[in-house]
């Protein structure tokens, strides 16, 4: 029999508790720990969680697992109240209240956009192009805090652009110290030095001067913020920022020479 092994790397405090393949996907049940006070969201009260599970799954698009796409599937814990009866939804660890992804698969989404268009995003994640740009103003709206105790060597700061309906630019400050596991650190509105300082200002002093290298678009608004606030860290050029410059050249060229066309 074979066996397969699986590295989920799932949010603290989440337990599995089922597997099961669906036709071109993968769902996990999960858990985890409810609180044993609970606030009525109706009348105020306040009293022991008098919790019952609604007898329904809800599914939450994660991560994708060997290009699949993966699930989270959990019975909706519910307290009641007993004072009005009001039931209310707790709010899980692992997503913000109202959608339908966790906040992993929104920062891979926003990731996934850096040297990529919104389209190409929402075709490849099966999702609509409402949704990703959905999915970056959330993430737009989160001021969470970047753990100072995390040791940041080096970092990318990007420019990424949504087309549809408005403009709409977005810098993102990603965590390169493991080139495996590049990891969204912050997102600020605009594309300027001040989205970048905005961006950078997310961490701490002592984490900025951690900072050994940063990678950035060949945008000068960035290189005047990194070169300002990270004092210990040097500019690399690395193949992906080239080639997407590259790429920007060779289409100036094609529509310089392009071919004027003989259709009427
Ligand atoms: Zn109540």
């Amino acid at each position: 029999m074979a066996e397969v092994t699986l590295e989920l790397d799932l949010p603290e405090g989440i337990a599995i508790r089922g597997y099961e393949r669906h036709a071109e996907g993968h769902a996990f049940e999960v858990d985890w720990p409810w609180p044993e006070r609970c606030r009525c969201g109706q009348c105020g009260h306040e009293e022991d969680a008098r919790i019952e599970l609604k007898n329904t799954m809800y599914v939450v698009r994660d991560l994708d697992l060997w290009g699949q796409p993966g699930f989270l599937v959990y019975q909706p814990p519910m307290p009641k109240c007993s004072r009005c009866g009001h039931r209310q939804h707790l709010e899980t660890p692992f997503k913000r209240p109202h959608v339908t992804y966790s906040y992993r698969f929104e920062r891979e989404v926003l990731r996934s956009l850096i040297g990529s268009t919104e389209e190409d995003v929402a075709r490849r994640f099966g999702i609509s192009a409402e949704t990703v740009r959905r999915i970056v103003e959330n993430q737009l709206g989160d001021r969470e805090r970047i753990d100072p105790g995390r040791t940041i060597t080096d970092i990318g700061l990007d420019e990424i652009s949504l087309k549809k309906r408005h403009k709409l630019y977005v810098t993102i400050l990603t965590d390169l110290s493991d080139p495996e596991h590049p990891q969204v650190l912050a997102v600020a509105r605009g594309k300027d030095r001040a989205a970048a300082e905005t961006c950078l200002n997310r961490l701490s002093p002592g984490q900025r001067r951690q900072v050994r290298t940063h990678r950035i678009d060949m945008s000068r608004a960035y290189a005047r913020a990194c070169g300002e606030r990270l004092p210990q860290s040097r500019a690399v050029v690395d193949r992906f920022h080239v080639a997407r410059h590259l790429g920007k050249v060779v289409d100036g060229l094609r529509k310089k020479s392009r071919v004027p066309s003989s259709d009427p």
